[in-house]
């Protein structure tokens, strides 16, 4: 049976416009503006270690990372800043703390921005018009990075901890430093751990110029605490329009980092959805398995680069009306599963062959759709249902 997929008539809605900013360029990656909001994140190898650094950097590009952020403690991490921004697929920056030659090196280097921290930057404000002018000439943009855990000693000793006005302070102040130089090229970020001052110090910071804004809560944890720290975090100023670029902090390898700001910005329609699986909970009517089927359908599916939504409903009651939004769906029950297109059933299968019909009518719909699919593995899926 041939069911139409119909082509989606208008953009999706978003909760509100951008607040506007203007473009900044990371190496060929536009920040702000109109810009699609780009998602960072950072390496965790020793820099000076090219060669992991390179398939860090690698691994991120191919997980969806535009844009990625180094380290650079020592000399050695100094020196390995040419070869990694030479090699990178994907837009270089530069994180300095403490020691200001290191920006310069990393203007030097190639990178396509550099971090600065003018908390911890000995005599960081003697220095911009230095940095600024550099940076200029070398066409690297700058990140104004302020961070609770390393605020400027005279707005500590001011606010007595590093609220939403003292880490606004420091970055309005840094801000109008660079621009009595006439250096513009640079966005802001104000972290800190906490993510109502967090979002109260963006909000603060969005309505004092039209910098681009780099979000980020910083230390959020491990990986469970630290998604919803951030995600609640980035969807209370997304929502607002408030928010550039992302960086989800996780205490997890960086690829996770990507996939947590990237589902972030996809729920928010920031980015196109991909592969969506739409799976009800499971409640005392389901007669199947519900996380496993979701499970093994999701990794079946796994890399599909085409925006999919895939419902997998435990029964029969709630399950086609649920289902008919979808592209493609399940509802299963009594030892069966209804396969349903556009809310269409298209087959009735034993619960057995579930995962495997599901991912032979993904594979098709997905073709449709345009997604090149390897011939050797397409209709053959690996998954097996016990
Ligand atoms: S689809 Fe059925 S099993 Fe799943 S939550 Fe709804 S009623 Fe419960």
């Amino acid at each position: 049976m041939t069911v139409s997929l119909g082509m989606p008539a208008a953009p999706p809605e978003v909760l509100a416009p951008r607040r506007p900013t203007r473009t900044i360029k990371v190496g060929s990656v536009e920040v702000g503006g109109n810009a699609p909001i780009s998602v960072q994140s950072m390496t965790t190898t020793l820099t000076a270690d090219v060669n992991a650094t390179l398939q860090q950097i690698a691994e991120l590009t191919a997980a969806g990372c535009d844009i990625v952020r180094v380290a650079c403690p020592s000399q050695d991490d100094a020196d390995a800043l040419p070869e990694i921004a030479k090699h990178s697929q994907i837009p270089v920056i530069a994180d300095i703390h403490f020691q200001p030659k290191y920006v310069f090196a990393a203007i030097d280097a190639g990178c396509a921005a550099v971090r600065v921290n003018p908390g911890n930057i000995r005599k960081f404000d003697d220095q911009v018009g230095e940095i600024a002018k550099r940076a200029k000439a070398a066409g690297v943009s700058l990140r104004i990075g302020v961070n609770a855990g390393s605020l400027d000693k005279r707005l500590l000793e001011k606010y007595g901890k590093a609220t939403p006005e003292a880490l606004v302070e420091s970055a309005v102040w840094e801000a109008s430093l660079f621009e009595e130089h006439d250096f513009h090229d640079f966005k802001i970020s104000v972290k800190h751990n906490d993510p109502v001052i967090m979002v109260k110090a963006y909000e603060m910071l969005a309505e004092r110029g039209d910098w681009p804004l780099h979000l980020g809560v910083t230390e959020a944890g491990p990986a469970f605490q630290g998604t919803i720290k951030s995600a609640t975090a980035f969807g209370a100023l997304l929502s607002k329009g408030i928010g550039d670029t992302i960086r989800v902090s996780l205490s997890a390898p960086p690829v996770e980092e990507v996939k947590v700001g990237l589902q972030i910005l996809q729920s928010l329609n920031l980015r196109q959805r991909k592969l969506e699986i739409v799976s009800c909970p499971s409640c005392g009517r389901a007669q199947v398995d519900v996380y496993t089927l979701a499970e093994q359908v999701t990794q079946g599916l796994e890399g599909l680069t085409v925006p999919l939504r895939v419902a997998v409903m435990g029964c029969v009651v709630n399950g086609p009306g649920e289902a008919r939004e979808a592209d493609l769906g399940v509802a299963s029950g009594n030892g069966k599963g209804q396969i349903f297109v556009k809310g269409e059933v298209i087959k009735t299968v034993p619960e057995s062959a579930i995962v495997e019909t599901l991912i032979e009518e993904a594979m098709r719909i997905a073709e449709e759709m345009g997604e090149p699919i390897d011939e050797a593995s397409a209709g053959t899926p690996t998954v097996s249902v016990g």
